[in-house]
């Protein structure tokens, strides 16, 4: 199965706490206004690699967790829930991953949502132009939640909410 990337960032302390592997892909629907890389929202940009070949570069860094952002990894859900899955079950990396979605668009959406059992943690939300606040951690506005799908929501990153219950 292939997922069409942008780039591949190793070891990035940007894209969630810790050292992380961060997979870009290429394609969003959102079109947020202020957008800060609308070159990303091209679906036929960027190139196909292989799920295989990402898990390799993801395995090859043993310190390193992983990041899914773009573009909108749910636009390729089905790609990014097999390399998700295989991951959980040949790793023992955390699983981040942006999205424009909401988690309740997602959870209403069975093709969708069948990629969240595999996140650990969901950076969920359009970005909002109006509302942008750059002191916000791993967000760019106060809309988009962290949100902890496994596990309790980490108490020094501002914003982490549990899955349950949801604002
Ligand atoms: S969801 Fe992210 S990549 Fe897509 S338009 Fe909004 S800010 Fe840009």
């Amino acid at each position: 199965m292939n997922i069409r990337i942008l780039n591949i960032l190793e070891q990035t302390m940007a894209d969630g706490p810790g050292f992380r592997t961060a997979i870009y892909c290429a394609g969003c629907a959102h079109h947020c206004k202020g957008c800060h890389n609308p070159q990303s929202w091209d679906f036929a940009g960027g190139h196909e690699v292989t799920v295989d070949e990402l898990l390799d570069v993801i395995k090859a860094d043993s310190l390193s967790d992983v990041t899914f952002s773009g573009g909108d990894p749910f636009y390729q859900v089905e790609a990014f829930t097999e390399l998700a899955r295989r991951i959980k079950a040949e790793t023992d990396k955390t699983i981040w991953c942006w999205t424009g979605f909401t988690i309740e668009e997602i959870q209403a959406d069975p093709h969708l949502a069948q990629m969240l059992p595999y996140l650990d943690v969901l950076v969920d939300g359009p970005f909002i132009l109006e509302q942008r606040d750059t002191s916000l951690l791993f967000r760019g506005s106060p809309n988009q939640r962290i949100i902890y799908l496994k596990g309790k929501p980490d108490d020094t990153i501002p914003g982490t909410v549990p899955l349950v219950p949801l604002r």
